[in-house]
């Protein structure tokens, strides 16, 4: 039996759900069945009950989180926020945690994860410590090119799902995890220090990947690999 991997959504400001379709090619292709999770936030207790339909969890990209969920004030440089998102996923992620169902948050998704476990995120690449300290992190070439190397820490799980400890991958974010919350560890970074992964250390499976491995697996087959590595651990 295929295992059902539920995808988180995005909401627009016309109360319009929005996914990009790769996120399912991406599942499918990895031969789980995809199933879009539409932001629940009124009846929070459903949220478990949803939990409960599906085998795995895959957040999926976004706006930015609301700082004031990591106890601090927001600085100039963050971008719209969505309040019923951050309870809906802040919620399906704890809870995902709590009852060690496996999770793969990308992009926003890996900042979520880190948040409902506790941690913090730079609110603002370029102006937490200036726009020359950094890479180029809102990549401006094609969404499938890969743009800046991360170094993987070494037997970790993504390194042991991936067989090396060198990715280049493409780059879509202006927001990283800043203080890795506890129970998790940084597993990638890029190389002017900016983290680019999380991973649960007792969780089944718990994987935060900074950049999108939806948009790169066409072109760069060893991509799937991630993929994979959710759904099989579901089975
Ligand atoms: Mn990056």
């Amino acid at each position: 039996m295929a295992k059902i991997i539920g995808i988180t959504s995005s909401q627009d400001e016309k109360n319009v759900l929005t996914l990009g379709k790769m996120y399912i090619k991406a599942i499918e292709n990895a031969g789980g069945i995809p199933l879009v999770l539409p932001v629940i936030h009124d009846n929070v207790n459903l949220i478990e009950e949803m939990i409960g339909q599906v085998d795995g969890i895959l957040l999926s990209g976004g706006v930015d989180v609301d700082p004031l969920l990591f106890d601090e004030e927001p600085v100039p440089g963050l971008g719209r926020i969505d309040p019923e998102r951050d309870v809906f996923e802040l919620e399906l992620a704890r809870l995902a945690l709590n009852k060690d169902k496996p999770i793969l948050g990308i992009c926003r998704g890996c900042q979520v994860l880190n948040v409902a476990a506790g941690g913090t995120i730079i609110q603002d690449i370029p102006s937490f410590c200036g726009d020359d300290k950094f890479f180029k992190h809102q990549q401006s070439a094609p969404r499938w090119h890969v743009t800046h190397t991360v170094d993987l820490i070494e037997h970790s799980r993504l390194a042991e799902i991936f067989g090396t400890t060198l990715l280049t991958v493409n780059s879509y974010h202006h927001q990283a995890v800043k203080q890795v919350a506890d129970g998790f560890v940084a597993t990638a970074h890029s190389r002017d220090g900016i983290i680019e992964a999380i991973e649960g250390v007792k969780s089944r499976y718990a994987v935060g990947v900074q950049w999108h491995p939806e948009l790169l697996w066409e072109h760069h087959p060893h991509f799937t690999k991630i993929f994979k590595s959710l759904v099989d651990i579901c089975q």
